[in-house]
């Protein structure tokens, strides 16, 4: 029989769990075995090849309880085969600018994630039970984490498009619950605040340690509301797939900035050899927009595109106020 044809992972990661001890009872964990994950994200098809460590003293309560990698949540739900990234795109399509089914798959496909409008459904149906997510009021929640006696929370930061919401999603590293979901237009860490407190005071347990990337809104966020709780880096997370996005279109701006600016060198040499006050000043903002298209950055977080858009604004309103002054002056001379 014919099987089903599966793409061929574009990306693949390697994850291994960054806690080496047993969340319940201290003793370290073994790496047991491997789960492999084929999922359909924003970045393309993605292979994760999971390691899975559990706990073999006998009479903790966790004895063999698999322990997998933190950061596996922050690409999907559980049992899922379509990233939270797409998830967290297709919201925001439906909501912030409400397209319908047809048109949020057609954007899809134009993203290369291969969708039949069904799914796209089925997948608006998942984000609307995401955000729907009341630990205070979820009592099968209440009674797992109950029962589980502990959480360990890891908070992801999903932005599928740079410069629209951030999708915030906190979870428990040890069952994989959603907690809370939820979409805010800024990363700021005072707004990320409110909802770590949300889940501090539904929780039912204590919270033993906190997982995520390194940004500063987070850390920031996590350090006033969970003092003294251990707090980890993920070394893997989210940001790098989120990063190989800012990347491109990035290196894309800063082609389109570049054909904006070609003409520097004409003007260059219209005024080589002048040393009047007019050359000087239309060589010094020649050279300021040569040195800014040389500057490169390290993108995601300090991307050259957006370095050079706001070098090249600094120098256009440094124009622009020469001619106001001038306007001026051409107006009391009269
Ligand atoms: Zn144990």
């Amino acid at each position: 029989m014919k099987k089903a044809k599966v793409a061929d992972p574009t990306v693949t990661h390697d994850l291994s769990p960054e806690r080496t001890d047993c969340p319940h009872c201290g003793r370290s964990m073994r790496a047991d075995y491997a789960n492999r994950r084929t999922l359909h994200t924003l970045a393309g098809v993605t292979r994760l090849n999971l390691t899975i460590r559990r706990c073999h003293h006998p009479v903790c309560t966790a004895h063999k309880r698999p322990f997998r990698p933190e950061a596996e949540g922050s690409f999907a739900l559980p049992r899922h085969e379509f990233g939270l990234d797409v998830i967290a795109f297709i919201g925001r399509l439906r909501y912030a600018e409400h397209r319908s089914v047809p048109e949020i798959r057609t954007h899809l496909v134009g993203r290369k994630v291969a969708v039949s409008e069904r799914t796209v459904t089925n997948l608006l149906d998942r984000y609307d039970e995401l955000l729907a997510v009341s630990l205070a009021d979820d009592r099968r929640l209440q009674k797992l984490l109950a029962k589980q006696g502990r959480v360990i929370l890891a908070i992801d930061g999903l932005q599928p498009d740079v410069g629209h919401e951030v999708l915030w999603v906190i979870r428990d590293v040890l069952s994989g619950e959603i907690l809370l979901a939820k979409s805010l237009l800024s990363a700021r860490n005072k707004d990320l605040g409110v909802l770590l407190r949300k889940v501090k005071a539904a929780c039912p347990v204590t919270v033993d340690g906190i997982v995520s990337d390194g940004q500063h809104s987070i850390r920031k966020a996590v350090a006033t509301t969970f003092p003294g709780v251990p707090y980890q880096l993920c070394q893997f997370h989210y940001l790098r797939e989120a990063g190989r996005l800012i990347y491109e279109a990035d290196r894309h701006a800063k082609k389109e900035l570049k054909k904006k600016v070609r003409g520097v060198r004409k003007i260059e040499r219209q005024v080589e050899g002048r040393t009047d006050t007019e050359a000087e000043v239309i060589q010094g903002y020649c050279s300021a927009v040569r040195s800014a298209l040389t500057d490169d950055g390290r993108p995601p977080l300090d991307a050259s595109g957006l370095k050079l858009h706001e070098r090249l604004s600094a120098i256009g309103e440094s124009l622009d106020r020469v001619e106001e002054k001038r306007g001026y002056r051409g107006n009391s001379n009269n």
